[in-house]
C-alpha cells in the first residue's frame, strides 16, 4: 500500500454498495505519493476503510477497486487466484467452441484485465493502470491457469488511452501468432486475425446470438414454407452470415464498409463450403435505402453495428442512428420475418434501446412482437454491483 484516497463526504455510498469505480470528482485528497497503478486504500471522509484500489493519477476513473475486504492483501498470489478462478469458471461453460472470453475485467473482479482464448492462442488487453502495473503477474497466472504458453497483447483500446497509458501490442509469451488462427464455433470454422482484427480479433460476445440466428434460419423456412433470404448488416468477418447459411438460408446478403473484413468473411464462407453468400462493401445507412428502392425483402435481418455512443455525450446522436437503421431494416422485413437488432453502446441502456426500437417500429408502420431480449454470452457475465458492464443488448422481433 503506497497511499490513501480520502473521499469527499457522502461519496462513500457507491463503494459501500461494492461498485468498483472511484471517480476523480469523489476524491477529496490523496495521502502519500502513490505511483501509477499502485494499490491504495480508499477511505471515507471519516476515515472508514472502503476498498483496496488501483490508482490512476490522470484518469476520470481515478481508482478501480480490487477488493472491499480490508484483511485482503493485493499481491501476486491474490491476483493469480482471481485469474485461476475466472479461467475455472469458463471451463464449466458448455459452449461448443474454442474461442472463449476467459477473463472479463470488472465482472471477474480484475478491473481492466481482459483475456480471450482463440484455440491455442491467448490474447490479453491490459486496459487500466492496475492491470498494467501487474502485467507480468496477470499474464503468468493466465498461462499457468490455462496451460497455454502463447500470449499476444492487444492493449490498443480507447479505455487504455483514458487511463493515460500508451497503446501496446505484440507477443508477450511464446511464439508469434499465425496470420490467421482457425477457431471453431458451433461446428463452423472461422479465421481470426488477432493482430489487426477488432477487439482481440473476433466478437466472441455474440456467439450465442449467432447460434440463435442459425436456429431461426432453419425454423423460418419451415414456418413460412419458402426459402429464407437473410441480410446481415455490419457483418465484419461473417459470423452471423455463416450461421444463417448453416441454418439453411437459401441466400445471405452481407454488408460491411471494410474491404478487409469482407475478404476474411468470404474466406470464412469458403472454409465452410458455403455457396449462398453475397458480400457487399457499402455504408449500411445507404445500402438499406437502396435495397428498399430495389424492392428487396428478407425473412431474417441482423443489425450488429459498431458502438455508436462511445460516451454519454453521444447518446442522442447514437439513438438517431440506431433508429434509422432499425426503421430501414424493418421496411425490408417480409411478413413473418424476424429482425435481430443490437447495440453494444454501454451508454445506451436496455430500456432506452427498447424505446428506440419501438419508435422505429411505429414509424415503419409494421406490427412487431418482441420474442426475446438478447445479451452477451455467459463468458461475459455481468457483475450485479457493476451495471456499467452490461454493454451488449439486442432485441429479437418478429413482424406479424
Ligand atoms: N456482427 C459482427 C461484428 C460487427 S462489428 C460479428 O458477429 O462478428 C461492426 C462492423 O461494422 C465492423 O466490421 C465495421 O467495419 C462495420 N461498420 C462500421 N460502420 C459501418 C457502416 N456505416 N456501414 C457498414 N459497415 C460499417
Amino acid at each position: 500500500m503506497q497511499g490513501e484516497l480520502i473521499l469527499k463526504p457522502g461519496k462513500e455510498r457507491s463503494l459501500l454498495r461494492r461498485h468498483p469505480w472511484v471517480y476523480d470528482t469523489a476524491v477529496a485528497r490523496v495521502k502519500g505519493k502513490p505511483e501509477r497503478g499502485a494499490t491504495v486504500a480508499v477511505r471515507s471522509a471519516e476515515g472508514r476503510f472502503l476498498a483496496w484500489a488501483a490508482f490512476a493519477p490522470d484518469a476520470t476513473l481515478r481508482a478501480r477497486c480490487w477488493s472491499f475486504v480490508e484483511s485482503e492483501r493485493i499481491d501476486a498470489a491474490w491476483l493469480a487466484a482471481r485469474v485461476a478462478e475466472a479461467v475455472a469458471r469458463r471451463a464449466a461453460l458448455a459452449t461448443d467452441t474454442d474461442a472463449v472470453r476467459l477473463v472479463f475485467g470488472e465482472a471477474d473482479r480484475l478491473p481492466g484485465f481482459v483475456a480471450d482464448r482463440y484455440a491455442e492462442q491467448l490474447v490479453v488487453q491490459l486496459q487500466s493502470c492496475g492491470a498494467e502495473a501487474w502485467r507480468d503477474v496477470l499474464v503468468d497466472a493466465l498461462a499457468q491457469a490455462t496451460g497455454r504458453g502463447n500470449v499476444f497483447e492487444r492493449s490498443d483500446s480507447a479505455t487504455r488511452n483514458r487511463e493515460g497509458l500508451p497503446p501496446a501490442t505484440g507477443v508477450l509469451r511464446g511464439a508469434e501468432p499465425a496470420e490467421r488462427i482457425r477457431i471453431s464455433e458451433h461446428g463452423l470454422a472461422l479465421l481470426v486475425d488477432v493482430r489487426r482484427g477488432h477487439k482481440t480479433g473476433y466478437y466472441v460476445d455474440q456467439r450465442d446470438n449467432r447460434h440463435l440466428v442459425r436456429q431461426l434460419a432453419g425454423q423460418a423456412g419451415a414456418r413460412l414454407q419458402r426459402p429464407v433470404r437473410a441480410l446481415n448488416c455490419f457483418c465484419y468477418t461473417g459470423g452471423f452470415s455463416l450461421a444463417a447459411a448453416a441454418g439453411g438460408a437459401a441466400e445471405v446478403l452481407s454488408i460491411d464498409s471494410s474491404a478487409e473484413a469482407l475478404a476474411l468473411a468470404a474466406d470464412n464462407a469458403a472454409l465452410n463450403a458455403q455457396a449462398v453468400h453475397g458480400w457487399q462493401q457499402a455504408d449500411v445507412f445507404e445500402a438499406l435505402r437502396a435495397l428498399r428502392e430495389a424492392g428487396r425483402q428478407f425473412e431474417l435481418v441482423v443489425l450488429d453495428p459498431p458502438k455508436f455512443a462511445s460516451t454519454h455525450h453521444h447518446v442522442v446522436r447514437a439513438a438517431r442512428a440506431y433508429k434509422d437503421i432499425t426503421l430501414n431494416a424493418l421496411r425490408l422485413l417480409a411478413p413473418g420475418g424476424e429482425l435481430l437488432t443490437f447495440s453494444c453502446s454501454g451508454a445506451i441502456s436496455v430500456e432506452l434501446f427498447q424505446k428506440i426500437v419501438a419508435g422505429a417500429v411505429i414509424d415503419a408502420g409494421v406490427e412487431c412482437q418482441m420474442l426475446q431480449r438478447l445479451a452477451a454470452g455467459s463468458d461475459h457475465p455481468l457483475l450485479m454491483t457493476h451495471p456499467e458492464g452490461e454493454y451488449l443488448k439486442g432485441l429479437h422481433l418478429r413482424r406479424v
